[in-house]
């Protein structure tokens, strides 16, 4: 099966490694904007598989671009694993080339002052009752397109979203006849030695975490101001750690496709010294999108920022220390109440040991790679648009177990007041 991987990032780094290791994919073409990052990854990896890698360079924000590179190369899936912004551009490309499509992140739009996304934007805001930039309207858009074309793409299969979506769906599968409430924990308990750093993309990430909070209850969004909300957890394998709530994009799926739940959190943690820069670098306007003139040139603050930041894929060899995320479920299962937790915990330095990426990456990455083979195989067969969860979550957790990301069911947890 020929897959053509767009990006060649921290996530795309683990991915391309993961898909190294399954048969099903016999040829990958690795393409992205800076094409010597495609050369030296494949050239690592070439002595360690049997599939054919070749490397490519392709502007992911043209249309154009895109389909000069699928029609020569003529893949059967796509995994998109470059910037959210260029999710639409690779989806109209792939209806036109006939190739699925995969990703780990929702449509974001880049230029947030165009006056064109902003209408739709603020209509949504209204309709909806949340203000995150993203949302999946803009990708369940293309249900139609992808059915009458007879292909299917995957949206969110990173771990948050994805893994988090195929425990829910494993959790409705096995546990409970019907989930009320679920709280999503993200912990991160790694450390990397600097004062200020991003585990993963700066501008996706800060913007993530600075915009306000928001969770699903009783059929409707309630809207926090950012960070908000904070809870303190004891994390296996971490600790006690202080966790935030931040509006994530799998609410919005699972709120759609788990029938009866009640309520959707998302929690992050976030340590002091982090929360103390991010909100100085806000409070100073430097997570600004916007550009700005300087010294007669114009530069958008927040870009300006990545530049200055540690790229996030230079912190894998000092990050020490494990993740944990998971869902904790509550319900009924035969009219008794229950509640479960599924989790995962990953090491950064064994991560970056197989990989040379750490484990923020890696816990991406391989569920990019066990979505796409799933897609690929036809184990996960539908044309249209579709979120991870309304896919049999069986063969799902089962490669989680084989490719590094084992979980642990807790069916006694300590529950998130
Ligand atoms: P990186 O910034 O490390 O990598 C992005 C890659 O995309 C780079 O190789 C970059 O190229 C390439 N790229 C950017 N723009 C273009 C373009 N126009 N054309 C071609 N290539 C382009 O990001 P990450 O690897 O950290 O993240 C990748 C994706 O994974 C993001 O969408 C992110 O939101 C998502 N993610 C999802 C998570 C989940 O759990 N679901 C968690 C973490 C991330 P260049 O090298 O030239 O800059």
């Amino acid at each position: 099966m020929k897959l053509l991987v767009i990006g060649c990032g921290g996530v795309a780094t683990v991915a391309i490694h993961k898909c190294c290791q399954n048969p099903v994919f016999t040829e990958i073409c690795i393409a992205s904007r800076t094409v010597s990052k495609c050369d030296a990854l494949a050239d690592k990896l070439r002595p360690t598989t049997k599939a054919v890698i070749t490397t490519a360079k392709v502007d992911a924000d043209s249309f154009d671009s895109l389909c000069e590179l699928m029609q020569k190369y003529q893949p059967h899936t796509v995994l998109n694993v470059a910037l959210p912004y260029q999710d639409l551009t690779i989806m109209d490309a792939c209806l036109a080339c006939g190739a699925n499509y995969v990703d780990t992140a929702n449509y974001e739009a880049e230029d947030t002052d165009d006056p064109q996304w902003r209408a739709v934007y603020e209509k949504r805001c209204k309709e909806k009752g949340f203000t995150a930039y993203f949302d999946y309207s803009w990708q369940w858009a293309y249900q139609e397109k992808f059915k009458a074309a007879g292909l299917t793409a995957l949206l969110g299969t990173g771990f948050d979203p994805g893994v988090t979506s195929v425990f829910t769906a494993y959790a409705l599968k096995h546990y409970f006849d019907e989930i009320h409430t679920i709280d999503i924990l993200d912990c991160n308990g790694g450390d990397h030695g600097y004062p200020f750093a991003t585990n993963f993309n700066p501008e996706i990430n800060l913007r993530e975490v600075s915009a306000n909070g928001s969770y699903w209850e009783d059929g409707h969004w309630v809207e926090t101001k950012p960070m908000e909300i904070k809870r303190e957890y004891n994390f296996d394998g971490v600790g006690m750690k202080d966790m935030y709530l931040l509006h994530h994009e799998e609410i919005e799926s699972l709120a759609k496709n788990i029938p009866g739940v009640q309520r959707i959190r998302f929690f992050m943690t976030f340590g002091q010294s982090y929360l103390m820069h991010m909100n100085c670098l806000q409070n100073v306007g430097m997570l600004s999108t916007t550009p700005v003139e300087f010294e007669g040139r114009e530069i958008v603050p927040i870009k300006f920022l990545k530049a200055l930041l540690p790229d996030p894929a230079s912190l894998g060899p000092r990050t020490v220390g494990k993740t944990n995320i998971g869902c904790i479920f509550t319900g009924i299962k035969d009219g008794k109440e229950r509640s479960i937790y599924i989790y995962n915990i990953c090491d950064h330095q064994e991560a970056f040991k197989e990989t040379g990426a750490q484990a923020v990456s890696y816990t991406t990455g391989v569920p990019a790679m066990i979505g796409t083979a799933l897609v690929a195989s036809g184990t996960w067969k539908g044309a249209g648009v579709f979120n991870v969860e309304e896919f049999d979550p069986d063969p799902y957790m089962d490669m989680l177990n084989r490719y590094g990301l084992p979980w642990i069911v807790d069916e006694n947890p300590v529950l998130v007041d």
